[in-house]
């Protein structure tokens, strides 16, 4: 950790001492971020393509199914998302082309490799006014109380630490009225599909990561980070602690994907 100065020895202190799980592994509180730091500076060249490989393209209805229920007005009306772990814009992207002129999305992500990617990539489409790339911690946001019309978060938040904290960050920078979506891997429950899916999970998704991106590492942690993610039910009620209202959840492609909703009131 190296030099810690005495006022935030006992903060450290804590963080040291409480764990959490990185994949399969227990790990300190305060070293999971650098983990998973690592394994996104690893894939961000080849992100967007091994998404596309490892779903076999199902992320783009589940994206889209978000997008739907983030609901971007047509009209020229003004209307802002807030992207939390946004990492190369995706979602962002997709939003801005779903919805009219008025329509801006900031994508905040923690790793400036994805934001790269993604900064590129609205360089390139003459996008740059409609998406905004912003370095942030989805545990510390760098925005004002009740800024943002809508606030999603895809297949990010079980890379953050400290879930908790970063469900009431994002609740506070969500206007009243606003909507928070999040869409997250949940558990298959079909018979039969299950055990294909964990033979897929373990087998074919690191051997992908390595084909791809050089390292089976990376895709092993993802991979276990979503059997170590709560069940929809206990993430719900996560949500309602953080202060969102008529909490729900859909499950869609058989249990493989969450998309939770709750609103700010
Ligand atoms: N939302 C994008 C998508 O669906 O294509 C990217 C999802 S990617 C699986 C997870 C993202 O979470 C990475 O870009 C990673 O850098 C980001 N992330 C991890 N921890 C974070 C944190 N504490 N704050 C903000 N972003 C974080």
């Amino acid at each position: 950790m190296g030099y810690v100065a005495p006022k935030h020895r006992a903060r450290y202190g804590r963080l040291m001492r409480e764990h959490t799980h990185f994949g399969f592994r227990d790990v300190p509180l305060s070293d999971k971020q650098a983990l998973v730091d690592d394994v996104f500076r690893t894939v961000a060249r080849r992100y967007d393509l091994m998404n596309d490989l490892m779903s076999g393209g199902l992320h783009r209805a589940w994206k889209d199914a978000l997008v739907a229920a983030i609901n971007p007005p047509k009209s020229e009306r003004n209307f802002a998302l807030l992207d939390v772990a946004g990492g190369t814009g995706d979602v962002s992207f997709r939003t801005v082309a779903a919805g009219g002129a008025g329509t801006r999305a900031t994508v905040a992500d923690i790793n400036a490799e994805m934001l790269g990617v993604g900064g590129e990539r609205a360089r390139e489409q003459g996008l740059d006014d409609a998406i905004a790339f912003v370095d942030a911690n989805a545990e510390s946001l760098p925005f004002p109380d009740k800024s943002f019309d809508a606030v999603s978060i895809a297949f990010g938040i079980r890379n953050v630490p400290r879930i908790d904290v970063a469900l009431s960050e994002m609740h506070r920078v969500l206007r009243l009225g606003g909507r928070f979506l999040c869409l997250e891997f949940s558990n298959v429950d079909v018979p039969g599909l299950d055990a294909l899916y964990e033979l897929y999970s373990f087998n074919v998704v690191p051997a992908l990561g390595r084909a791809i991106v050089g390292d089976a590492e990376p895709y092993r942690y993802l991979v276990e980070s979503i059997r170590r993610f709560p069940r929809p039910n206990a993430f719900a009620e996560m949500m309602r602690a953080a202060g969102f209202a008529r909490v729900s959840h859909r499950l869609m492609s058989g249990g493989i994907v969450a998309l939770h909703s709750g609103w700010r009131l």
